[in-house]
């Protein structure tokens, strides 16, 4: 039994007092799965005829929807199309909330699970409309450039910034590599950029488990991690386009999905290299202009400098860590905190810069918690990095994994300016109230002092 078979449809009350679940019935990976999705789709909704609605935007129906159709066909089944156009002025359609609405208006909460064929966007969309239409749905995958297909969390843009909202995991889910072959080979390099981030990522929900006991479960970071490694070890057969690769590919984004449901929140999949790279994303939506380059090829970026912060973390002698020096770096009060944002956040849109508050201000404790805080982390430093240094990944492995699928390996290859990525780098840690590496050299009043020349010795000229 593979890997993903061992966790679909189960319920398990873990040791780490959570009850971890998978809703996912069914992964089908693998050359001309397509021509299953009709069975499959009877099977696992128990539906024997009727008509199904299928979204899709112009490209992700272009490769994978007549197929669709004609399975569906075959096995009696009838469809309703729906194609989500970009909105004028736009190259492309954007998971945004007015775009949630307007596919929940084509779900019928009383008819069938609908299908998404696509990968980001139509995925989102259908996923967050069809949880409030009460209906479960079938995820049908054009590209392998995110983790998202197995996930039950939906990213949708809202005023201007993207927010993770909780809904459901597909109940079906087709990767068929005969489609995914065809996808631009930007997109497959994309995937592989996203799951690089993993090992930070779950050093990331280590390091804030340590320093603010929040929940943290190895059994939901299992099905992620191996998969992860064999990735970063078959770079080259992904590139080349080898079809047992994608296969191993596909699996790996499937289970990084799986490993957030587990967890109940993205944490085992997003730490601070995501948060670099969606400040970057909300700072171009700010100016209406287009995200700077793919969300895998920001994070494999982000990723990078995670691991410089890590390494130089490592290099310092715990009884050196000046705590009342950091400390004076620490907003004693939410209005200091408040005037802090405003300041360092002036150039967005109030609006952003009120949500920015909020995340932070849930994150502020006042000074002597801080300070305990900081005591403890310089206390428990050695016993700490014994947990951290086994998740993290060599940096020279990510820039060769970057480098041979295609990433940009550079911020000016991803088209973005240096003084940008080293505002983000700064400055994203106040987007989102979960504790991650950025806060870490923040409150040790690290970052400012690094982000100084990090960028130089991570991307040489
Ligand atoms: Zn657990
Ligand atoms: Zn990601």
């Amino acid at each position: 039994m593979s890997l993903i078979s061992s966790y679909l449809s189960t319920r398990t009350e873990c040791s780490c007092g959570a009850l971890h679940e998978i809703t996912t019935q069914q992964v089908d990976i693998g050359p001309e799965v397509i021509q299953n999705l009709g069975a499959a789709y009877q099977t696992c909704f128990s539906v024997p005829a009727g008509e199904i609605t299928l979204f899709a935007d112009r490209n992700t129906f272009e490769v994978a929807g007549p197929q669709a159709l004609e399975s569906l066909s075959t096995s009696g089944l009838d469809c309703r199309v729906v194609i989500l156009e970009p909105e004028s002025g736009h190259q492309d359609v954007e998971a945004t909330a007015d775009r949630v609405d307007e596919v929940e208006k084509n779900i019928d909460p009383s008819g069938f699970p609908p299908i998404a064929i696509g990968s980001g966007t139509v995925g989102d969309l259908v996923k967050l409309a069809a949880f409030r239409a009460g209906l479960p749905y079938a995820m049908v995958g054009t590209a392998l450039s995110m983790n998202g297909y197995a996930s039950g969390i939906a990213a949708i843009l809202e005023d201007g910034l993207k927010k993770t909202i909780s809904c459901q995991q597909a109940s079906l889910i087709l990767l068929d590599s005969s489609i995914l072959l065809t996808a631009p080979p930007d997109m497959t390099a994309a995937g592989v950029g996203d799951l690089l981030s993993k090992p930070v990522s779950h050093a990331d929900w280590t390091l804030a488990s340590w320093v603010r006991d929040t929940p943290y479960c190895p059994a939901s970071i299992h099905p992620v991690s191996d998969a992860t490694h064999q990735v970063i070890d078959r770079v080259d057969a992904i590139a080349a386009k080898d079809p047992s690769a994608l296969s191993a590919l596909s699996e790996s984004l499937v289970l990084s999905g799986f490993s957030m449901a587990l967890a109940g929140s993205s944490s085992p999949a997003s730490g601070g290299e995501h948060l670099i790279s969606h400040y970057l994303d909300m700072e171009q939506h700010a100016q209406n202009q287009p995200i700077r380059a793919f969300h895998g090829f920001q994070v494999a970026l982000g990723t990078r400098l995670s691991l410089e912060l890590y390494r130089r973390l490592r290099d310092i002698d715990p009884k050196t860590i000046d705590i009342e020096s950091a400390l004076s770096e620490h907003p004693p009060t939410y209005e200091a905190l408040r005037n802090r944002i405003e300041r360092d956040h002036a150039h967005l849109p109030p609006p952003i810069r009120e949500c920015i508050q909020e995340e932070s201000k849930a994150g502020w404790i006042s000074t002597e918690e801080k300070r305990e805080e900081l005591e403890k982390i310089r206390d428990l430093w050695d016993p700490m990095w014994e947990r951290l240094e086994p998740i993290l990944e060599d940096s020279h492995r990510i820039a060769h994994a970057q480098g041979v699928v295609g990433c940009p390996r550079t911020p000016e290859e991803a088209g973005i300016p240096r003084p940008d990525l080293r505002r983000a780098l700064l400055l994203s840690a106040d987007m989102r109230n979960r504790y991650t590496i950025l806060h870490f050299c923040r409150d040790l009043g690290l970052l400012s002092r690094w982000s100084e020349n990090i960028l130089e010795t991570v991307f040489p000229d």
